[in-house]
């Protein structure tokens, strides 16, 4: 299908920095009334950029799965800026909700409650509960309230590639699909949001992200993990309709090599080598101690192993340079599963589907 419609590409930043001026203020204006009249805006959130639209509204609902290409049963997020918002589209907040609220809103945590009526069923693909997020980017908070104060949005790429860090890629998937995309200032996590569900006790983490196990924890003692979320295979349903659908996908066929340091080098090499006399061209997914050490067509620096912030920041952005690079086969490190390097590699492997070579 050829766009139909005219995008407005509009920027709110200047050297990375956002610009709290007379023209940002009637950005978020303009941006909250396409929203409030049911169109949809594209906007910079500290997770990943986010494709919003008015979550009140069931016809914006449908044209977000529209532009994504996303299937129906795929629920959205809800984005709100207060507290008191919260009230409006649950049915009743459980003291632990409010415990994770307090500690890690405004944030990177998504939370499931029992939906009221007020929330369309488009919203969350039919289920009757609803996932909520707080976000604390200050471009994503102005446009929720200028918006009237719910907005739904999933991430802005086309449903199942991987989600945008970079303004570039958000206008490459949704340019000519929605009514207006906000450029802002660099991604701050780079991964998007743990999501928790909080209508079981002990709570399910049904998605890791920035805000380990650990760190909920710490706030409200017990959480579970679903079993889904390291596993590609399983006979089990998903909890999180999403878990079912391939996602955060580069074209490229993608392998993780596990194993000791010498050999995983020795490992990548032979098959960057193998498939470039096949006539591939070959991306690596190398951290910064090891860089030097290999040969490949392209090899792209993902951070220190030290630096789990850093690996999650360029992760999505890597994946869609090997796309722009036309790179067919990938390559990867394997990275620690301790804190947020679970969430990393959840995205890794879901970004591989789970073809991850282990050497012994
Ligand atoms: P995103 O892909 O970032 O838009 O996040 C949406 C994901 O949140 C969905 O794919 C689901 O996995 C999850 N989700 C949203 N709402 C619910 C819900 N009510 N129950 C369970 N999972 C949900
Ligand atoms: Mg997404």
């Amino acid at each position: 299908m050829e766009p139909a419609m005219i995008t407005k590409i509009v920027d709110v930043k200047r050297n990375n920095v956002i610009i709290k001026d007379e023209d940002t203020i009637n950005i978020i204006k303009e941006a909250g009334l396409i929203l409030k009249s049911g169109g949809l805006v594209a906007f910079p959130t500290e997770t990943v950029y986010g494709l919003g639209g008015d979550a009140l509204n069931p016809r914006s609902s449908e044209k977000i799965y529209n532009a994504k290409g996303r299937p129906s049963d795929n629920p959205l997020i809800i984005h709100i800026a207060s507290i008191e918002k919260l009230e409006q589209i649950v049915e009743e907040i459980p003291k632990k909700g409010k415990a994770l609220a307090n500690a890690f809103w405004p944030g990177p945590l998504t939370m499931i409650f029992h939906k009221s009526e007020i929330v369309p069923d488009e919203t969350t693909g039919g289920l009757s509960t609803v996932a909520v997020r707080m976000p604390s980017h200050e471009t994503a908070i102005a446009l929720i309230e200028a918006a009237g104060g719910f907005i739904a949005a999933p991430s802005a790429n086309l449903s199942g590639r991987p989600s945008p860090t970079v303004a570039k890629y958000v206008i490459e998937d949704m340019d000519g699909r929605i009514d207006m995309i906000i450029e802002g200032d660099a991604i701050e996590i780079g991964l998007e949001s743990t999501i928790v569900d909080m209508t079981e006790d002990p709570p399910v983490i049904l998605r890791p992200g920035f805000v380990t196990k650990e760190m909920l924890e710490a706030i409200i003692g017990k959480v579970k993990t679903d079993q889904t979320i390291l596993e590609g295979t399983s006979t089990k349903a998903p909890k999180a309709p999403g878990m079912k659908y391939r996602h955060y996908a580069p074209k490229g066929e993608m392998s993780m090599i596990e194993g000791k340091t010498e050999q995983v080098i020795t490992c990548i090499n032979e098959r960057a080598k193998k498939a470039k006399e096949e006539g591939k061209k070959v991306g690596v997914i190398a951290t910064t101690e090891n860089i030097m050490q290999y040969e490949a067509d392209y090899i792209k620096c993902i951070g220190s192993k030290q630096n789990e912030e850093q690996i999650a920041s360029q992760l999505y952005r890597i994946l869609r340079e090997f796309d722009d690079d036309g790179v067919d086969v990938i390559l990867s490190e394997c990275f620690s599963e301790e804190g947020m390097g679970y969430a990393i590699m959840n995205r890794l492997l879901k970004a591989s589907g789970y073809r991850k070579i282990i050497l012994k």
